[in-house]
């Protein structure tokens, strides 16, 4: 699954570091939409490679939030 997804990633002017990459499936595209977050990448197409930042921040962006908070209690906990 991972072997598909080799970049490059389809936003304009990305400098985001890109490690991973996500498909823009049509599942994703559905999901952009209903956050409202397509209307900032009107140009993307079903089918191109996101970065994994990118993905999170137009597919996943309550998500994105969420998985982030709970690291850094963790980092607090620990020192
Ligand atoms: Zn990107």
């Amino acid at each position: 699954m991972a072997l598909k997804n080799y970049g490059p990633c389809s936003v304009q002017n990305c400098n985001l570091p890109r490690d991973r990459y996500r498909q823009f499936t049509s599942l994703a595209y559905n999901k952009a939409q209903k956050k409202g977050t397509y209307k900032t990448y009107p140009y993307l197409k079903i089918g191109q490679q996101l970065c994994y930042l990118h993905y999170l921040r137009i597919v996943e962006p309550d998500r994105g939030q969420k998985s982030r908070t709970p690291e850094l209690k963790n980092y607090s906990f620990h020192q």
